[in-house]
C-alpha cells in the first residue's frame, strides 16, 4: 500500500495548530448561551479541518474510511434529531463510551501493527494500511493508558447510560453488595499488574488485551453503586476520561492534534465535575462513594410543614401579579418534567407586555445535568438577557415583589444556610424566601433530589400553587389575562 507523505509535514502541522485554536475558542464559546452555538461550530470546524488533513496526510484507501464515515453520520444525525432535551444526558453518556472504545481499539490497532512481526492480525493490518509507528518505550506507556482508560470509560458509560435511560437490567438505582470496594480495589490492582505485564513483556498482545478486559470490569464496578441522580456528575467524569484516553492514544500514534483535543476534553471535563461538586456542595470522594440521603437526625416533613402551609389557586396568584413591578422566576428539574419552559415564556411576555420587569434566576445544578435550564429556556426562545446566574440574582431578591419557583425545590431550600447537619448544608442556593412574596409551583410536597423537606413551602411570605408545573403556568396565564 502506498504510504507517502501526499502534503507536506510543515503543513499538517500548521493546520493541526490552527484547528487545535479552533477548538480552544470553540471551548470558550461554550462559556455563555449567546455564544454557544458558535462556540460549537467552531469546535465541529476544527475538528473537520483536523480529520481531513489526517485523512490527507498519507495515502488510504478511502473505501472502509468513507463507509465508516456515512455509518457514523448517520447514526450521530439519527441521534441528534430524536434526542428529547431531557434524554440528553443518556445520549452524552453513551457517545462518550464511544470515544473510550475508539481509543482502546485505534491505540490496539496501532500497537498490532507495530508488532506486524510476530502478530498476523498486525501484518494484515500494516498490509492494509501501511506502516505505524515503531514500539517504543512511549508507545507501550500511551497503549497501556488508552486501553486502561478508554476501556473503563467504555463500561463505565454504558452502565450509565443504562442508568439514565432506566433499562430493565439495571433501573436507575444503586447496586451495593457486602465487600464491594475491596473487589474494586482487587480488580484496580489487577489493572495495574496488566500494565506491568504490558510494559515488561511489550512484544506479547495477550497483555493488551487481558488489560482491556480487566479494565472493561473495573468501570462497570466502579459506576454501579452510584445513585441514579448522581449520573450527571459521573458523565462529566467519564467525559474527562475519555478525552484522556484520546490524549494517550495520540501518544501512541505520535499525532499531536489528538494529543491536544484530547487534553482538552480531559481538562475540561475535570473542570466541569468540580464545578457541580461545589455547586452541590459535596466532594468528589462523597459522590463516588457516598450515599447522599435524608439525615436521620432531620427534622421530618410533618414538623416542617404541619399546619404551616398555605396554598393558593391560580386565581389568587393572579391578583398579586396586579400590583408586581419586579418578579424573579426560578426554574427548577419540575420545569423539565413538565416541559412548561414554552408556557414559562408566555408568562414572562405576558407580564412584561403590562411594565413588569421579569427575570430568572438560573441554578448551577438545577435540574438534572449542567446548564439542565439554560437549555430548556433557550429552547424556548428567553432572551439571554432575562437570564441571571445566582451570583447575580441573589443580591436583588428583597426588592422582588414575587418570586416564582417552578419544580425546583433543593436549590432553593434555606435549610442549606440554616442547618450544619442538613445533606445539602453550605450549597449555595437561590435566596427566593428573601423576596416580598414568593409562590412555588409543584405537584405536592414531596421533596427534591436531597430527599429532604424544604421550609421555604411553610414560611410565612409563601404561597404554593399544587399542579403540574405546565398546566398551572397556562391556568395562571389565563387568570392574570381575566384579571
Ligand atoms: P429537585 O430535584 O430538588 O426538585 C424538583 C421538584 O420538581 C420536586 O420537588 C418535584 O416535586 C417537582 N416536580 C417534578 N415534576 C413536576 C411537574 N411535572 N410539575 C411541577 N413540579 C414537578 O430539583 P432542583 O432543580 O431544585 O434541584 C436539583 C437537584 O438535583 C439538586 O439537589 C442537585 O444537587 C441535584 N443534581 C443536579 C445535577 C445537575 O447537573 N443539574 C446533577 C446531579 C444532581 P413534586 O413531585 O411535588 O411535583
Amino acid at each position: 500500500m502506498d504510504t507517502q507523505f501526499l502534503i507536506d509535514q510543515k503543513l499538517v502541522m500548521l493546520a493541526y495548530l490552527f484547528a487545535s485554536v479552533l477548538f480552544i475558542f470553540g471551548i470558550k464559546g461554550l462559556t455563555h448561551p449567546r455564544t454557544a452555538v458558535r462556540g460549537n461550530m467552531l469546535g465541529a470546524m476544527g475538528m473537520f479541518v483536523a480529520a481531513v488533513v489526517t485523512l490527507l496526510a498519507k495515502g488510504l484507501d478511502f473505501k472502509i474510511i468513507l463507509a465508516g464515515v456515512c455509518v457514523g453520520a448517520a447514526i450521530g444525525a439519527i441521534a441528534a434529531l430524536r434526542v428529547q432535551m431531557t434524554g440528553m444526558p443518556e445520549m452524552v453518556a453513551i457517545f462518550n463510551g464511544f470515544g473510550g472504545i475508539a481509543s482502546v481499539l485505534v491505540a490496539g490497532g496501532a500497537y498490532l501493527i507495530a508488532l506486524r512481526g510476530t502478530s498476523t492480525l498486525g501484518a494484515k493490518a500494516a498490509a492494509l494500511i501501511g506502516q505505524g509507528p515503531e514500539l517504543g518505550a512511549q508507545m507501550i506507556v500511551a497503549t497501556a493508558a488508552s486501553g486502561l482508560i478508554g476501556a473503563v470509560t467504555f463500561t463505565g458509560s454504558v452502565i450509565a447510560w443504562a442508568k439514565l435511560a432506566e433499562l430493565k437490567i439495571i433501573r436507575g438505582g444503586q447496586i451495593l453488595f457486602p465487600g464491594q470496594r475491596a473487589l474494586n480495589a482487587l480488580v484496580a490492582l489487577g489493572c495495574v499488574a496488566c500494565v506491568a505485564w504490558l510494559v515488561m513483556d511489550p512484544t506479547n498482545p495477550d497483555a493488551y488485551w487481558v488489560l482491556c478486559g480487566v479494565a472493561s470490569v473495573l468501570g462497570v464496578l466502579l459506576v454501579i453503586p452510584i445513585g441514579g441522580a448522581d449520573m450527571p456528575v459521573v458523565i462529566a467524569l467519564l467525559n474527562s476520561y475519555s478525552g484522556l484516553a484520546a490524549a494517550a492514544t495520540g501518544f501512541v500514534l505520535n499525532n499531536n492534534v489528538l494529543i491536544i483535543a484530547g487534553s482538552l476534553v480531559g481538562a475540561s471535563g475535570i473542570i466541569l465535575t468540580i464545578i457541580m461538586c461545589k455547586a452541590m456542595n459535596r466532594s468528589l470522594t462523597n459522590v463516588l462513594f457516598g450515599v447522599l440521603g435524608p439525615n436521620a437526625d432531620g427534622p421530618s416533613a410533618d414538623d416542617v410543614y404541619g399546619g404551616k402551609v398555605k396554598s393558593a389557586t391560580p386565581d389568587e396568584v393572579a391578583l398579586l401579579f396586579d400590583s408586581a413591578q419586579r418578579v424573579a422566576i426560578v426554574p427548577g428539574y419540575g420545569l423539565a418534567v413538565a416541559q412548561a419552559q414554552h408556557a414559562v415564556r408566555d408568562l414572562s411576555n405576558l407580564l412584561q407586555s403590562r411594565g413588569c420587569e421579569v427575570e430568572f434566576g438560573i441554578h448551577p445544578v438545577a435540574g438534572r445535568m449542567p446548564g439542565h435550564m439554560n437549555v430548556l429556556l433557550a429552547e424556548a426562545d428567553i432572551d439571554y438577557d432575562q437570564l441571571k446566574e445566582m451570583d447575580e440574582i441573589n443580591p436583588t431578591l428583597e426588592q422582588v415583589d414575587v418570586a416564582l419557583v417552578i419544580g425546583a425545590n433543593d436549590v432553593v431550600n434555606p435549610v442549606a444556610r440554616t442547618d450544619p447537619k442538613s445533606p445539602i448544608a453550605g450549597m449555595p442556593i437561590i435566596e427566593v424566601d428573601k423576596a416580598r412574596t414568593v409562590v412555588v409551583v409543584k405537584r405536592s410536597l414531596s421533596p427534591g433530589f436531597a430527599g429532604i423537606p424544604n421550609p421555604l413551602f411553610a414560611a410565612d411570605n409563601t404561597l404554593m400553587m399544587f399542579g403540574d408545573g405546565k398546566k398551572a403556568i397556562l391556568e395562571l396565564i389565563a387568570a392574570i389575562k381575566e384579571s
